[in-house]
C-alpha cells in the first residue's frame, strides 16, 4: 500500500435520508431488507415452487435508497430488471415481535422498485454464490416519498402497478402476498433486531422485465405517492 492514501470525507455520506410526503420530515435509512419470492406467480416465473419454498430475505446497502428522478443504468449488466414493491418503513426497535403486534412497528409506507441485475443473479444462482452484486448496487432501491402509516390505514389490499414508457408491465394486489406485512416483520425480527430507519421491500408480483436507458418508469400503489424516474 502507498503511504499517501487518504480519507476523502467530502464524499462520505453518513446517513441517507429520504423525504416524507409532507415535504418537511426526512426519514434516515438505517438498513434495507427485501423479501424474495413473496407473490406466488412471481415465484413461479423465477422457477420456484411457492407451495414448497417459503419466501426469504436479502439486503441492500442503505445508500441504495434513492428519490432521484434520474436513475443511472448500472454497470456490469445487460439485463436490468424492475420489481415494483410496497415498502414498509420501521419506526421503532423490536426483536421476536409477535405477528399480533407487528403492524405497530410500521411508521410509514412508500412505493419502491427493487432493481435487479438479473444476469448477475442468474449466474450467482447457478454457482451457489451470494446475490449481493445482483441486488445491492448504487441506486438499486428507488423509493417514493413516505406516507405515515396512520394516513394510509389498511395496506393489505392495495393495487400495485408499474408502467414503462406508458405500457403496463406488472399489476397485482398486496393481498396476493404469501407472507403478509405482519408475518414479514415478525419473521425478520427473529433473525435481526429491527430498528427505526429499516426499510422493508415486501416482494413483487409477476411480470418483472428489462429496463433500458431512456425508459420512463412509473410505479404506483393505491393511497401512496407515485414513484417516477428515468433510466439514464
Ligand atoms: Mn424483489
Amino acid at each position: 500500500m502507498g503511504s499517501d492514501a487518504h480519507l476523502s470525507v467530502t464524499h462520505l455520506v453518513l446517513t441517507n435520508k429520504i423525504r416524507m410526503r409532507d415535504g418537511q420530515r426526512l426519514y434516515p435509512v438505517h438498513r434495507i431488507y427485501c423479501v424474495g419470492q413473496n407473490y406466488a406467480a412471481h415465484t413461479r416465473e423465477m422457477g420456484g415452487r411457492p407451495d414448497r419454498d417459503p419466501p426469504f430475505f436479502f439486503s441492500k446497502p442503505a445508500d441504495a435508497a434513492s428519490q432521484s428522478s434520474a436513475i443511472p443504468y448500472p454497470p456490469a449488466t445487460a439485463e436490468l430488471h424492475h420489481e415494483v414493491e410496497l415498502v414498509v418503513a420501521i419506526g421503532q426497535s423490536g426483536e421476536n415481535i409477535p405477528v399480533s403486534e407487528a403492524l405497530d412497528y410500521i411508521y410509514a409506507y412508500a412505493v419502491g422498485v427493487d432493481l435487479t441485475r438479473r444476469d448477475i443473479q442468474n449466474q450467482a444462482k447457478k454457482q451457489g454464490r451470494p446475490w449481493d452484486m445482483a441486488k445491492g448496487f448504487d441506486y438499486s432501491a428507488p423509493v417514493s416519498e413516505l406516507v405515515p402509516a396512520s394516513e394510509v390505514g389498511d395496506a393489505s389490499h392495495l393495487g400495485i402497478n408499474i408502467t414503462v414508457n406508458g405500457h403496463q408491465r406488472q399489476h397485482g394486489n398486496t393481498s396476493q402476498m404469501i407472507w403478509n406485512l405482519a408475518e414479514i416483520i415478525s419473521t425478520l425480527s427473529k433473525l435481526v433486531t429491527l430498528r427505526a430507519g429499516d426499510l422493508l421491500f415486501t416482494g413483487t408480483p409477476e411480470g418483472v422485465g428489462a429496463l433500458a436507458k431512456g425508459d420512463e418508469v412509473l410505479a404506483e400503489i393505491a393511497k401512496l405517492p407515485e414513484l417516477r424516474f428515468k433510466v439514464v
